[in-house]
């Protein structure tokens, strides 16, 4: 469903990713790994439109998306949870998840969304008039990924989304994650620090390495890979 082909990615003067070839899979959980700077955070926002690509091509469901910015993408069916928790937090949690499914145009959803996120995530409902502020880290986070899939995403691109979590509420989150996809075919490009619970979630990953790709593989493959463990993942 996604087709990333030399894609390149600049800031400034600076190239942060040369020449990404990643093929993702309708339905599947693709772990994008690698150590600080290497550029995976970048990789998100170009496929998510916050950055352009200065070479390549990006492909959803076979239209392309290179040219496209991020409300567009978000039409498309592509939602972004960034690094460090996209919410207001001067707003409500249901305000917050209300703001999410404004681009899908359709007030019955609105409603039925909001009661949705709350079956999928049980603590955001008792806190549902507070202010996002007043949430603890591991419910801003599922704050942050129900307002994504208030959007109703066919690709959901998480960056980091268990990073500073306790090992609990991480798991809690990446269970529901897997049932998502189970039930709704969701696509998941999960970008993760700890390669050990990314590696035991995801299908498939891909390391990167100061902007380039270095491996490719199925996730248990990779994870019993001593060449690629020793040499990227400090596992
Ligand atoms: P981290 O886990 O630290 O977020 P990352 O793998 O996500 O790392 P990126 O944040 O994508 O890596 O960074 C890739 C490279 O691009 C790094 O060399 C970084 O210094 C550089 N970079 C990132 N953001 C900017 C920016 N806004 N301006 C200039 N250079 C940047």
């Amino acid at each position: 469903m996604l087709e990333v082909s030399g894609l390149v990615a600049e800031y400034g003067p600076v190239r942060a990713l040369h020449d990404i070839d990643l093929t993702v899979g309708r339905g599947s959980i693709t772990a994008v790994l690698g150590a600080n700077g290497a550029g995976k955070t970048t990789l998100l926002r170009s496929l998510s439109g916050l950055l352009r690509a200065k070479a390549g091509s990006v492909r959803l469901n076979d239209r392309d998306i290179t040219r496209h910015g991020p409300e567009d993408l978000v039409r498309l069916g592509v939602a972004h949870v960034p690094e460090g928790r996209g919410v207001i937090v001067e707003l409500t949690v249901e305000e917050n998840l209300r703001l999410g499914g404004l681009w899908r145009r359709d007030r019955a959803w609105l409603r039925t969304g909001v009661a949705r996120m709350f079956e999928l995530f049980p603590p955001l409902e008792q806190r549902r008039h507070q202010r996002a502020q007043t949430l603890s880290g591991g419910e801003r986070q599922m704050l942050a990924i129900g307002r994504a899939l208030m959007s109703r995403p066919d690709l959901l691109l998480l960056d980091e989304p268990s990073l500073g979590l306790a090992p609990r509420t991480a798991a809690q989150i990446v269970a529901t994650l897997r049932r998502l996809r189970a039930e709704t075919g969701l696509t998941l490009l999960l970008v993760e620090q700890n390669a050990g619970t990314a590696l035991s979630v995801a299908d498939r990953a891909v390391v990167l390495n100061v902007g380039r790709k270095v491996a490719d593989d199925e996730a248990a493959r990779l994870a019993a890979d001593d060449r690629v463990r020793r040499a990227y993942l400090e596992m």
